[in-house]
């Protein structure tokens, strides 16, 4: 099986600091089931290469697997393995470029953040669902798709296609992001596997996705198949991706129900039990002018903007990838000149002072506090309540006590939190930073109340005493 991913940034050649991987060399590893084998085809400034060469060896693969192996007797011998790119190169390529992955790159940092023009090219690929499922979960990420299916026998063509496809993918994409969503997307359009799943898969997955998933229209499609149908682990997975803060809908039911079941019929997720909450909470206070800091890719953002009591609304964000997304989705370059002077959204990070951040009547904080390493809290708690001094703010963050009632989750609740708290530990921060700025504090819990572990969220309404300066 073969993999190729190729640059035209130029010096091309970088793409092996990126991929830790140098140009000149051969590189052989191997994984349990076969040898996998890293070259580079072409590599020079305009253009450069790099193959991931994967050979299973079938009795080895066989014997690596796990005692709940889906495959049995001669099917494990006699197969595909050898030849499609199936879930086992992405298994390979996930771990041959672990480090790529992670978007770590000492020599070449900034262009390991950058996005760049990549072409990835799959000749064989098992697709379920053909060239359109490709399209469909490729297309959403910003990748061009040229799928082509392959026949099952050139020399038969009334026979028809295989469910092979030639895939090649172009796009102006982050190298890291690429890497992490053909790790998760080859067994998904695969669905053929999952011998190798362990109990942290729902992390790795949130892993992988990151900064993608959680936003993906098909986010509920990619977790089932990935996870391989298994009700309780998707809909872990399901509960933590919508707690990200992106489009995707509560499961209630495993795969069988896809189709039949209804909109009505599930909870809200308490990402929207959020927004609610957070939105009628800025109705109450009667803001007229509200800024969402630490926007993500503008979701809550949409909805002020909805809602023609909000006169002016503004979005900050540190991630320009998350705004970019938020533009897209309040389709900023199509508003009208008078929505246009009524929505405004910019980048910068909270721990600086910033004068965009001050004339608010309100602001909030939806999940973002719990992102900021603890030693740099102060810097936000004095730019946000001390310098821009909105009349109100609202903030959100995890409740840490309610952790125990989420089925296999075993750390915080998304891999970037620097910190989750309890109610008491909230109430005293809370507190804290409402009398040193002037601030009058109130709390409540958001989503369902257990008795004993509280709320999943925790909100809290402070609200200026003193008058500033301006
Ligand atoms: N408020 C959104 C997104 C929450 S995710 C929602 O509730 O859906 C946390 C967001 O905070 C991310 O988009 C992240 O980029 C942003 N963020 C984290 N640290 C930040 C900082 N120091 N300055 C500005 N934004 C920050």
């Amino acid at each position: 099986m073969l993999l190729t991913v190729s640059t035209t940034h130029r010096p091309a050649t970088d793409l092996g600091y990126l991929l830790h991987k140098h140009p000149d060399r051969v590189q052989e590893f191997a994984p349990s089931f076969g040898t996998a084998t890293v070259l580079y085809p072409e590599a020079n400034d305009e253009r450069c290469t790099v193959a991931l060469m994967l050979d299973v060896d079938p009795v080895r693969l066989a014997r690596s697997r796990g005692r709940n192996a889906p495959d049995f007797s001669l099917a494990q011998y006699v197969n595909d393995r050898p030849y499609a790119a199936s879930s086992l190169l992405g298994v390979a390529m996930a771990d041959v470029f672990s480090t790529a992955r992670s978007g770590r790159c000492r020599s070449r940092q900034e262009l390991a953040d950058s996005a760049i023009p990549l072409e990835i090219a799959i000749p064989v690929l098992p697709c379920r669902g053909g060239a359109e499922i490709a399209r469909r979960l490729f297309e959403p990420l910003g990748w061009s798709v040229v799928a082509e299916p392959i026949a099952l026998d050139d020399g038969f063509p009334e026979w028809g296609d295989s469910r092979y496809l030639r895939l090649t993918l172009t796009g102006v994409v982050r190298l890291a992001d690429a890497l992490n969503q053909l790790h998760v997307l080859l067994p998904v359009l695969d669905e053929s596997k999952h011998y190798w799943q362990g109990p942290d898969e729902v992390d790795k997955l949130l892993r992988s996705g990151e900064g993608w998933l959680a936003g993906h229209p098909d986010a509920e499609l990619i977790t089932r198949r990935y996870l391989g149908r298994r009700g309780a682990l998707t809909r872990a997975a399901l509960t933590r991706l919508a707690e990200l803060g992106d489009d995707v809908e509560d499961a209630v039911e495993p795969a069988a129900e896809e189709e039949t079941r209804q909109p009505d019929e599930r909870r809200a997720p308490l990402k929207a039990q959020r927004h609610d909450a957070v939105h009628q909470a800025l109705l109450d206070l009667g803001a007229r002018s509200v800024i969402d800091l630490g926007c993500g890719p503008g979701q809550f953002l949409a909805r002020l903007v909805r809602t023609p009591a909000f006169s002016r609304v503004a979005g900050a964000d540190v991630s320009t990838r998350s705004l970019q997304q938020a533009a897209r989705r309040l389709h900023l370059d199509r508003m009208s000149e008078r929505q246009a002077e009524r929505v405004q959204l910019f980048q910068g990070a909270l721990t600086y002072e910033d004068e965009r951040y001050a004339g608010f009547d309100a602001a909030v904080l939806m999940e973002v506090i719990e992102h900021v390493d603890p030693p740099r809290l102060g810097a936000l708690e004095r730019v946000v309540f001390g310098v821009a001094a909105p009349g109100a703010v609202v903030v959100t963050t995890p409740n840490a006590e309610y952790n125990p009632l989420y089925e296999g989750l075993s750390g915080m609740r998304h891999p970037d939190h620097r910190f989750e708290w309890s109610r008491a530990e909230f109430a005293a921060w809370s507190d804290r930073v409402a009398d040193v700025y002037g601030y009058t504090v109130e709390r409540r819990g958001v989503g369902d109340l257990d008795e004993e572990h509280g709320t999943p969220t925790q909100l809290a309404i402070f609200t200026r005493t003193e008058a500033t300066d301006d």
